[in-house]
């Protein structure tokens, strides 16, 4: 085991603001400051020091993080530093610890309920069951609403009076949603997330001899992320402390990216009002980025309270910014930026791709896969995936016959009739997308490779899925990590690529109000502090998100060749310049009417029925089958089951 470093080294390598953060052991202390000041190696540190110095014992600290994976590798530092036994969690999962400890002896010996993984399995019969075009509302802004009340406290029966307008459909048809969600997750005997919270602040709340227990376990806290906490987290922290006074707090209100959920930075910045006697530092160096990422990230968030980050590391590339005329040029641009950051040194493991939302993964994972590019998304492989393991064991025993396309055609029968894939109907949740989306990409593979070679045959596809399968194997643990913004939060890798930074991806188009448009802007400057040394940024539709503008005025198309990473001059092999690429009018127009049609006679914005940008994707592909249109981006399997036969007859009218 690492032995303890002293208290005097543990304080060598910090600069005079961090030190004073570091030494301050006792009483609130809030850390506000920018990304990549060092906010979380600070808390690392004072808790080491803080044991080192023998203000608290090791065992009565809880470092509270906002991701299990922040948990993890916060044990991970204390680790290092030589204090094995110091615990950090989520608020979520110290509070299940808790509650699970306390709640047989108070449920006649019952043990904990199950806790419902997400929420969309239970909303989506629920939102079927709205009238009108009500019922197309997203699961997954019913959900976010929901969690919003309940952080807030807020049941189904006060919804009309406290909830306002924020509901994405009316308040009156809102709270049955959610009464009849929280009756049916009863019925389950399930408890959600925000239960977990909920039932332990009532155990602490209304049950003296427990929170003196619990109080007596832990007695001095420091939190991670505190911009983004909400009232129910800070409720729940409130009656950790009891009497103590030992809190330390840190955060960047411009990092602030859960409002949807119910987080508010207005904890972080009235923590001093709200403990009288509380230190407050700042902290004003990055030691992440280099000066020309963080040049960019000062245009995106210039003037906030803090002022601008000031750079410490040395002088890097200049961030690349294209601008292409469809996602196909931009996706052969991030594998060609993939292997020139990797020819410039960089481990895969210490690249990522970030997304606005997970729906854009699938098209990226397409890309590297046929590249060859091992990658992780969220931890899980390619090859890997259940559904693709069920894939190759299903072609090893059937083994078709056909060769070259009709091979292909073959196997997409076969994963029609034995593994339901086009059985969109039966599964509407994200997880039924994830598979049906996996599959397609199975197929896509096989398509590349009939294409290369039309005598193909089944033992050649097996071996070379084989070999892609070990090659992923070997090479994954440290592959491209693709993430979305909102997971990627306090991390940080040498080379960032941020694509789709169109408008209605970044900003999302659900975002409307200043607000959400100015959280949407937070997203990004979290996007772009995440880089270390090489940063790329690209938009792919006709409408350039308007965060582009700040951070650069359009200039003239250049060819990639004569940029390349590090100024060094690169030819990337198949790298696109960004030349529009003209757009079948006469089908995009006819899609358009349809559209309109069907809009109307659904009584929906047309929007709902489909994106601009996804017309204008069918209109370059023009499938002419529904597993075809499945792979246009914004075709999920709802759309493709709803529209999916009259797009396809739309195209086949226009010839
Ligand atoms: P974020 O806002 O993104 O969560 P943060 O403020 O928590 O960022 P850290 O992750 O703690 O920042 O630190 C950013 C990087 O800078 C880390 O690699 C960390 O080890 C390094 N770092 C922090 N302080 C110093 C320092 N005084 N000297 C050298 N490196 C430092
Ligand atoms: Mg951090």
């Amino acid at each position: 085991m690492t032995a303890a470093i002293s208290a005097e080294r543990l304080l060598e390598d910090l600069n005079p603001s961090q030190r004073e953060a570091v030494t301050a052991t006792s009483g609130p202390i809030a850390i506000v400051a920018g990304a990549g000041s060092g906010k979380t190696r600070v808390i690392s540190r004072r808790a080491a020091y803080a044991i080192e110095t023998g203000a608290v014992p090791a065992d009565q600290i809880l470092l509270v993080t906002f991701t299990d994976k922040a948990a993890g590798e916060m044990v991970e530092r204390m680790v290092s530093l030589g204090h094995r036994s110091v615990m950090a969690r989520t608020f979520h999962a110290a509070a299940l610890a808790q509650l699970r400890h306390f709640w047989p002896g108070r449920h006649d010996g019952e043990p904990l309920p199950a806790i419902l993984d997400s929420k969309l399995r239970l909303l989506v019969p629920l939102i079927g069951r709205l009238p009108g075009g009500y019922r197309f509302t997203p699961a997954k802004d019913m959900a976010d609403t929901i969690e919003w009340a309940k952080v807030r406290r807020i049941r189904p029966a006060r919804w009309v009076h406290e909830g306002g307008d924020r509901a994405p459909i009316p308040a009156d048809l809102f709270a049955r949603v959610y009464r009849d969600y929280e009756r049916s997750k009863a019925e389950a005997g399930l408890l959600d997330f925000e239960d977990m919270l909920v039932e332990t602040v009532e155990l602490l709340e209304g049950d003296v001899e427990a929170a003196a227990l619990v109080r007596s376990r832990k007695r001095w806290f420091s939190v991670d992320e505190y911009q983004d906490t909400n009232p129910l987290c800070e409720r729940l922290l409130e009656l950790w402390l009891g009497e103590s006074r030992d809190l330390a707090v840190v955060g960047d209100p411009d990092q602030t990216i859960y409002t949807f959920t119910g987080a508010t930075p207005e904890f972080l910045l009235g923590f001093a009002d709200r403990h009288p006697g509380a230190r407050t530092v700042t902290l004003a160096e990055n030691y992440r980025s280099s000066p020309q990422i963080l040049e960019l990230a000062n245009r995106i968030v210039a003037d906030g309270p803090r002022g601008a980050l000031r750079a410490t590391q040395p002088d890097g590339p200049r961030p690349a910014v294209h601008r292409f005329a469809d996602a196909e040029a931009e996706l052969r641009e991030i594998v060609a930026w993939c292997r020139a950051v990797a020819a410039a040194g960089v481990a895969p493991a210490e690249t990522a791709v970030l997304v606005r939302v997970n729906a854009q993964l699938p098209a990226i994972e397409d890309a590297l896969t046929r590249a060859g590019i091992g990658f992780t998304v969220r931890g899980r492989r390619f090859f890997d995936r259940r559904e693709i393991r069920e894939a190759l064991r299903l072609l090893r025993r059937e083994r078709p016959a056909e060769t070259g396309g009709p091979l292909v055609a073959a196997v997409e029968r076969l994963f029609v009739e034995r593994l339901g894939l086009d059985d969109v109907a039966a599964d509407a949740g994200s997880e039924g997308r994830e598979r049906a989306a996996s599959l397609e990409l199975l197929l896509g593979i096989l398509e590349d490779l009939a294409a290369a070679d039309p005598a193909l045959a089944i033992d050649a596809v097996l071996a070379e899925l084989d070999r892609r399968g070990a090659s992923e194997a070997a090479d994954s643990a440290d592959g491209v990590n693709l993430l979305t913004y909102h997971r990627a939060k306090g991390l940080e890798w040498d080379a960032v690529y941020l694509p789709a930074l169109d408008e209605g991806m970044l900003p999302i188009r659900q975002a409307k109000e200043d607000e959400e448009i100015a959280e949407e802007r937070r997203l990004l400057y979290v996007g772009i502090t995440r880089a270390r040394r090489f940063l790329a940024l690209s938009s792919s539709s006709r409408k350039p998100s308007r965060f582009l503008a700040a951070i650069e005025p359009p200039r003239a198309a250049t060819p990639r060749a004569a940029r390349g990473v590090a100024g060094r001059v690169r030819v990337l092999p198949g790298a696109p310049m960004a030349v529009p690429v003209a757009p079948d009018d006469s089908l995009l127009e006819a899609l358009r009417r349809w559209r309109r049609e069907r809009a109307s006679a659904d009584g929906v914005p047309a929007y709902v029925v489909a994106h601009d940008t996804t017309l204008a994707e069918i209109a370059d592909a023009r499938p002419r089958s529904l597993p075809a249109l499945r792979r246009v981006r914004g075709m999920g399997p709802t759309k493709l089951e709803r529209y999916g036969p009259e797009i396809l007859a739309v195209i086949d009218a226009a010839g």
